[in-house]
């Protein structure tokens, strides 16, 4: 197996370039009057509201009553593509507007507040990683979806959480050398599946990297029945309690399908509205994240998620503002990435459905 080479310098964010969370506090009158006026506006500008599992419940309830969608990244993309709408007003953080634009170019795609980010996207500037890549020319360059359109158009390969083992066994099966980034945890935990020779950038999400091992295996303890959900983009010592490593998708089936009443769930706590929705029955408690070496920075709610509200929904549809651009050599590009993943995960779709028959 392939030694796990450290090959870059810390990308990890200083603590004033994290935003506090500040959640939207509004009056079930306010609620009522702002939903009402952005359900008319969405409809008068043909427009869907497309929002990670990761956003205020708020927003995912009037994703679903308005015939938009609620999903992980990839999937919002695909949405947006398939979907009828002129526009597409993307509940999330940057990288994910920016890839509705790769894949929907012609469409007009709006954000609630273009200064919701990611600690991934902002610890892999374009500048570095192009200089990275063409130091080792002869690594298949895989990147992950929390990446700037810039940083995807210099990747061979955009991933998801759900995908990148596959890809990564995929071109380790080709012989390929790999460079991964930015995720330092999600890298590591792909090469220990796949055992390929990868370069791993050392950047992290910083609410992921909030989860404690130590003070997980006393709560494990606290709840000897409980099962836990981990996504991958957590240290390895929480992955390794995990009884399911996936991506946010597969954690919500897994509260539906496993055999356990409750669940301690190692992701952002925004995804609890969809897991409480799919198991109303079931336990669902968070993973701990406070313990030696709290910082209580996220406490397991990304603070740029945090920034989407009904308040700048409605602002966003009245004003046309915030609209998300990306130069057209750049979505060239970087659709080319993305388009190698679609086509990727069709085809081991149709093999399984084969295998299936
Ligand atoms: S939860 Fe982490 S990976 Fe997701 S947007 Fe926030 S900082 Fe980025």
């Amino acid at each position: 197996m392939a030694a796990n080479i450290q090959t870059t310098r810390s990308y990890l964010l200083d603590k004033e370039q994290i935003p506090l969370t500040v959640e939207e506090q509004i009056s079930d009158a306010e609620r009522q009057q702002l939903t009402d006026k952005i359900k008319q506006l969405l409809k008068q500008q043909n427009a869907v509201i497309v929002a990670h599992y990761y956003t205020d419940a708020d927003i995912q309830i009037l994703a679903d009553e308005t015939g938009g969608y609620v999903s992980d990244s990839l999937d919002m993309a695909r949405f947006g593509n398939e979907s009828d709408a002129e526009t597409l007003i993307v509940c999330g953080v940057k990288f994910m507007g920016e890839t509705a634009k790769i894949l929907n170019p012609e469409k007009r795609v709006l954000m609630p507040d273009l200064d919701a980010n990611c600690s991934l996207d902002i610890g892999c500037p374009e500048k570095d990683f192009v200089e990275f890549c063409d130091a080792h020319p002869d690594h298949e360059v895989v990147v992950y979806a929390n990446t700037s359109a810039a940083v995807k158009a210099r990747a061979d390969w955009m991933v998801t959480s759900g995908s990148a083992v596959d890809v990564v066994k995929h071109l380790a099966s080709e012989g390929k050398k790999i460079i991964w980034a930015p995720d330092q945890y999600l890298g590591q935990y792909v090469q220990a599946q796949t055992g390929a020779d990868m370069l791993i950038w050392q950047g992290a999400c910083i609410v992921h990297e909030e989860f404690k091992a130590k003070e997980l295996e006393i709560m494990r303890a606290q709840y000897p029945d409980a099962k836990v959900l981990v996504h991958p983009e957590s240290p390895a010592a929480v992955v390794a309690q995990a009884d399911l490593v996936g991506s946010t998708t597969a954690i919500i089936n897994a509260v539906k399908t496993l055999d356990a009443k409750t669940f301690i769930v190692a992701t952002d706590k925004g995804i609890f509205h969809k897991m409480k929705q799919a198991a109303p029955d079931k336990e669902i408690i968070e993973a701990p994240t406070a313990g030696k070496g709290a910082t209580c920075i996220s406490c397991a709610h990304c603070p740029w998620m945090a920034m989407n509200s009904l308040r700048k929904l409605l602002q966003v549809l009245e004003s046309g503002s915030n609209e998300i651009t990306v130069e057209d050599s750049t979505i060239k590009r970087a659709r080319g990435a993305i388009q190698r993943l679609l086509d990727f995960t069709s085809e081991q779709s149709a093999t399984m459905l084969a295998n299936d028959a």
